[in-house]
């Protein structure tokens, strides 16, 4: 794990009073392996330190600042300045605007059109179409279906049609039509690099002239992601990068490499399955978790988006009453988990990336919780105080639970009201951080 070892480095800095040569070029040996280790490509690990040391020896240690606090500075700014300094837009101008998915099979293309559709269309109050340009495998239009439904974005395909310039073409026509102002083209892939599958994308991307040809890759495949970019780039010369699958074992080096060897910019991340799993990539916080020290900032605007302001309000108002009940704990279940895979979230947190790893908390996590709240009749879940001994068994048996299982959720729920109530005092948006956490 790059962050890791990288911390390791650092350590050897500790306690030294100053940047010395001699240290600078120890931690930076550090670095380099760390760097290959983590997949990023050799001749960009060996430039990337030869700049942090430039920086490094040109700077004065001042005594409040801890050489190795300054090192971790170093490398941080010059990580974000490798990944391309700052964030970079879509340009969807045309109307319709045209983005053209492109990767490998499994990539996560279909996921993410999905994932752009929903944010263009809730963020940016656009009008998107997605059309099913996979057109090899029936399953594939299929799923473009599915996930279009789940996000409320109409669908173009022609289930019977194999030419995919003349499906793109239909969908364009009809997006002009019908006023759609993004048409998002999804593609087929194959598992490995080959001449059929680049001639098709190539020839749909001189068709249609797209506004933004997106490479889409899984962040988890290292130094094979970059050797792919670089085959996608030479024949279709993209707009930028997708890199998907940051949930799982971060790979910061598919990132740093790709940056650098295709020279385009990384615009997106996937961050999980769900649909509400993407973020604008942003170079600095990138080099901030490469460096372990947390997405914090992605963190609290995820949490704030999905936090709903009004329902903070009302909560605030029961609570105050005393009238905090198993809906109000059962919306907040919902909110938590609409914020997408718990890991992740918690992950972003400095300090607890690496504790949480090998706990095992997920949605599930609240599938017995969900299950005994729905076996309550609604008069118990608003007047929980009614709930006795006969109606805890009854409960029990309704949700397959144990008695111990009830018992205990209601006394959790009870200290939960407790908490609540001695809290109204306070600042409501910071009641809710500590009810969710
Ligand atoms: P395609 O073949 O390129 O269209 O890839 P799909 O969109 O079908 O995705 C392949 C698999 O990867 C699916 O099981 C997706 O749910 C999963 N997937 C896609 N993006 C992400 C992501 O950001 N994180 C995780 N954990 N899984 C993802
Ligand atoms: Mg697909």
């Amino acid at each position: 794990n790059l962050s890791e070892r990288l911390e390791r480095s650092f350590k050897i800095l500790k306690g030294e009073g100053k940047i010395t040569e001699i240290n600078v070029a120890e931690t930076l040996k550090d670095v380099r392996r760390a760097l290959l280790d983590a997949d990023v490509n050799y001749k960009v690990a060996k430039s990337f330190t030869d700049s942090v040391k430039q920086k490094a020896m040109g700077m004065n240690v001042l005594t409040a600042v801890k050489p190795s606090q300054l090192m971790v500075k170093i490398v941080h700014d010059e990580l974000a300045e490798l990944m391309g300094g700052k964030a970079v837009e879509l340009t969807l101008e045309n109307r319709p605007a045209i983005v053209l998915m492109s990767g490998l099979q499994g990539s996560g293309k279909t996921t993410f059109s999905g994932k752009l559709a929903n944010m263009l269309k809730n963020k940016q109050h656009k009008n998107p179409l997605l059309v099913a340009c996979d057109v090899y495998r029936p399953a594939a239009i299929q799923q473009l279906h599915v996930v279009g439904e789940s996000v409320g974005v109409p669908v173009y395909s022609e289930p019977d049609n194999k030419n995919v310039v003349e499906i793109a073409n239909n969908a364009i026509r009809e997006a002009k039509a019908k006023n759609y102002n993004v048409v998002i083209i999804d593609t087929a892939g194959r598992l490995a690099v080959d001449e059929e599958m680049m001639n098709e994308i190539a020839t749909l991307k001189e068709a249609v002239n797209p506004d933004e040809t997106l490479f889409v890759v899984d962040a988890m495949t290292g130094q094979d992601a970059v050797n792919t970019a670089k085959e996608f780039n030479d024949r279709l010369d993209f707009d930028g990068v997708v890199l998907t699958k940051l949930d799982g074992d971060t790979r910061g080096g598919a990132a740093l490499s790709i940056r650098t060897v295709v020279t385009k910019p990384i615009k997106f991340v996937g961050t999980g399955e769900k649909m509400e799993a993407i973020d604008v990539f942003h170079p600095d916080r990138m080099a901030d978790r490469i460096l372990g020290m947390g997405d914090i900032v992605s963190l609290v605007e995820r949490a704030q988006e999905q936090f709903d302001e009004k329902q903070a309000k009302e909560l605030e108002k029961k609570i105050r009453k005393n009238k905090f009940d198993f809906n109000d704990f059962m919306s907040q279940i919902q909110q938590i988990k609409k914020m997408g895979n718990i890991k992740d979230l918690a992950a972003m947190i400095p300090g607890v990336g690496k504790a949480i790893k090998d706990v095992d908390i997920d949605d599930n996590a609240f599938k017995g919780v969900e299950a005994i709240i729905q076996s309550m009749t609604p008069k118990e879940r608003a007047n929980p105080d009614i709930i006795n001994q006969s109606r805890r068994q009854r409960i029990a048996k309704g949700s397959g639970s144990k008695i111990e299982d009830v018992n205990r959720l209601l006394k959790q729920f009870e200290q939960t009201r407790k908490v609540m109530k001695m809290m109204t005092g306070g600042n409501s948006s910071k009641m809710m951080q500590m009810a969710n956490a």
